[in-house]
């Protein structure tokens, strides 16, 4: 069987307090909140997605908010910085909107292309990259429009222990193709137009350690139910562990840990997240899935409310 996935889905990061992260992601970021729900493996807390208008896939940063959490280290088998993509020409807009916010930002260049790189609140690594491919997201938030909107992902750079192995996998197994190297990184290319540039940092890092700023798992893309059961048969054949097919209401996933220690998924296209409320609402409420619908009232009692809110540049 040969496959190809058309690149990444979505990416899941710890964080601390959510309103600090829905104000980071919101109202400094300008993504859209396209699904506010819990973490269906601990329920009493939040799971929050983000992307462009629809949430499409390549568009979706996830984040499991857990407050008072203990800071992670990023390093060796995680995600190591998380790459947005904008529009051509927003590359400035974007380095005075974070200065603006009084967030610290480092430029810096790979293979040709410069970089925005910063810190959430919580430590999270990500940078900003202007491409011309990749649709416009249509979401246009706190003085944020279309051309300069965070359109997606652009990729993402993975601190991997195992780097060939890494590289042979994403070749081989999941069909991207590797298109340079430069210094510490390798660059694979996979076949979608949003979150398709992988880069492999190849210098060591020290051990990453699980926490509030750091990446808990990248998944993959699937096209359909069909495709992603061909997917879990093709890894399993060669001589990966992938997990059962898992519901998560928006998307199914298989999971499984690549031989560079980082957490892989592969998670299917449809349904996405109209699924369950109207476009123009999604986002607003709390949504459980019907298994957890009648522990409602716990679940509520326990998470702390958070709000999209507009920001001004000088309360940040
Ligand atoms: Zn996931």
């Amino acid at each position: 069987m040969k496959k190809a996935t058309t690149g990444i889905h979505h990416i899941t990061a710890i964080v601390g307090d959510p309103q600090e992260n829905v104000d980071f992601c919101a109202g400094i970021l300008g993504l859209r909140l396209v699904k506010k729900t819990v973490n269906f493996d601990d329920p009493g807390t939040y799971h929050l997605y983000f992307g462009n208008e629809g949430g499409q896939p390549g568009t979706i940063m996830t984040f499991f908010p857990w407050p008072g959490a203990y800071k992670g280290r990023i390093g060796t088998g995680q995600v190591g910085v998380t790459t947005f993509v904008v529009p051509e020409n927003a590359f400035n807009f974007w380095e005075q909107r974070l200065s603006a916010f009084k967030i610290p930002v480092t430029k810096d260049s790979r293979f040709g292309e410069d970089y925005l790189q910063f810190e959430d609140p919580h430590g999270l690594q990500l940078e900003i990259v202007a491409r011309q491919e990749g649709p416009k997201s249509m979401w246009e938030f706190n003085g944020i429009t279309q051309d300069e909107a965070i359109k997606g992902f652009g990729g993402a750079i993975l601190f991997t222990a195992a780097p060939n192995q890494t590289i042979e996998l994403l070749e081989e197994v999941m069909g991207l193709e590797k298109v340079g190297q430069e210094g510490n990184y390798v660059r694979l290319l996979a076949k979608g137009d949003l979150g398709n540039i992988i880069d492999i940092k190849l210098t060591a890092s020290p051990r990453g350690q699980m926490g509030a700023g750091t990446v808990h798992h990248i998944a993959w893309r699937a096209n359909d139910f069909e495709d992603h059961q061909e997917w879990r048969q093709h890894l399993a054949e060669n001589g990966y562990y992938p997990t059962d097919i898992r519901d998560r209401q928006y998307f199914n996933a298989i999971y499984f840990r690549e031989a560079g220690g980082i957490l892989f998924e592969i998670a299917t296209d449809p349904p996405g997240f109209s699924r369950d409320e109207p476009f123009e609402k999604m986002g607003e409420q709390l949504m459980l899935p019907a298994w957890l619908e009648e522990k409602r009232e716990p679940i509520e009692d326990t998470l702390i409310p958070v709000t999209v809110r507009e920001l001004k540049e000088d309360e940040s």
